[in-house]
């Protein structure tokens, strides 16, 4: 598919995608035109199967509606690759999702294989959702140096380092392709239709296996100098009481080490040992193994050590977002990931150790919230990211 002829060709795209169908007249205000040159560059759209004009009216004459939409044809694709999944959606030309396939898959087995079972799902999901493709966008969990579309070191993925995942993909099927780091990802499907929709500046969170943040200035993700712009995980934090926990990264006293899932599980699996928790040892008896969801559970249960643990990983989270928003005066927070059910707990301490340690100009009006598009953020900013490139 070429894509549009000029700057305001763009911005009806763009305009349809995000508001959806209009009257002829409003676009032409909506982007600065007059009735008649919107209407010569809508006739030039919808002549190259962008866009449709409506439909003829059924009952007389043939003469056509003044509504335009984006072509109903019209597909892009996410691929967002978690450490222990892949998922692929198909959406339409306003980014709704039309066809999905979600399974677990271990990132670690390498690109060739994650990668090539990536293109049978979207062989899949393009014969169920029909369409012609016009982009794909790809997210990764680890460092994505932008402009060519590389994994960069990802710790927990050696065999991804430089593998060129947007070439590859691009080759294989036939679109433009842009990639990611997740977080980036998931803070533009934030922008795009989540509760951070209204706010130019902003910061997205994700505390799940790894912990990160995304950066929304101007509108758009700041990415940095290497791509690796919000890397908050490995920020050292304060421990003053026991020695800091070795990293991934191969540091000591990251964020992550604390309270990444690997941290949760290496803590949860310790009390359970040694008795400080009744819940974890019945629960680790019974499943031999313990993960982030088995503390957040046991949260719930009203037990003692997983409720310091995940009120103690929030305060660590908070110490170290309240640097953040001294330095860079987000307009809001948005908290996501996969939280599994600790999110309302982790909300409240993150709150406490940045409304009490920030300035009060920065934290006046910020609210910290939690994501309420969940997973779905993902899908949003990948597609989302691939249509402004496609739609510029
Ligand atoms: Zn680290």
């Amino acid at each position: 598919m070429d894509g549009p002829e000029n700057t305001h060709q763009a911005r009806i795209l763009r305009l349809l995608r995000d508001d959806g169908e209009r009257s002829r007249a409003e676009l032409g205000d909506a982007v600065g035109l007059s009735r008649s040159k919107a209407a010569v560059e809508v006739t030039r759209l919808a002549d190259r199967g962008l866009l449709e004009g409506g439909e003829p009216a059924a009952s007389r004459g043939g003469r056509r509606s003044s509504i335009v939409r984006i072509a109903a044809g019209m597909r892009f694709l996410s691929i967002a690759l978690g450490a222990t999944s892949l998922e692929v959606t198909l959406t339409d030309g306003e980014l709704r999702p039309v066809a999905r396939v979600t399974e677990q898959v271990d990132l670690r087995r390498g690109p060739a294989a994650v990668l090539g079972r990536a293109v049978e799902l979207a062989v899949k999901v393009r014969a169920e959702g029909g369409g012609f493709l016009c982009g794909a966008g790809v997210g990764i969990p680890g460092p994505v140096r932008f402009a060519d579309g590389v994994p960069v070191a990802p710790p927990f993925l050696p065999g991804w380092d430089r593998h060129p995942v947007r070439d590859q993909l691009a080759d294989e099927l036939g679109c433009p392709v842009l990639v990611d780091n997740d977080v980036n990802l998931m803070a533009l499907g934030e922008k795009h239709a989540g509760i951070a929709k209204p706010f130019d500046d902003f910061l997205f969170v994700k505390i799940g296996a790894g912990i990160g943040a995304g950066i929304v200035m101007r509108g758009g993700v700041y990415r940095g100098a290497n791509g690796c712009a919000g890397d908050i995980g490995h920020t050292a934090v304060m421990s003053p009481d026991r020695p800091p926990p070795q990293c991934v990264c191969g540091n000591t006293g990251c964020l992550e080490a604390y309270f990444g899932g690997a941290a949760l599980a290496r803590d949860a699996t310790a009390a359970a040992e040694d008795g400080r928790s009744d819940f974890l040892a019945l629960r680790l008896s019974s499943t031999g193994a313990l993960t982030a969801r088995d503390v957040a559970d046991a949260m719930a249960a009203g037990d003692h050590f997983a409720t310091t643990l995940v009120r103690d990983g929030g305060r660590r989270v908070g110490q170290v977002l309240a640097g953040l928003v001294s330095f860079f005066n987000p307009g809001m927070i948005v908290i996501g990931g996969g939280l599994s059910g600790m999110g309302h707990a982790l909300l409240a301490e993150i709150r406490g150790v940045v409304y009490r340690s920030s300035l009060p100009l920065a934290t006046g009006d910020m609210p910290i919230v939690l994501s309420e598009l969940g997973e779905d953020a993902a899908y949003l900013g990948a597609t989302r990211m691939i249509s402004d490139r496609v739609f510029s």
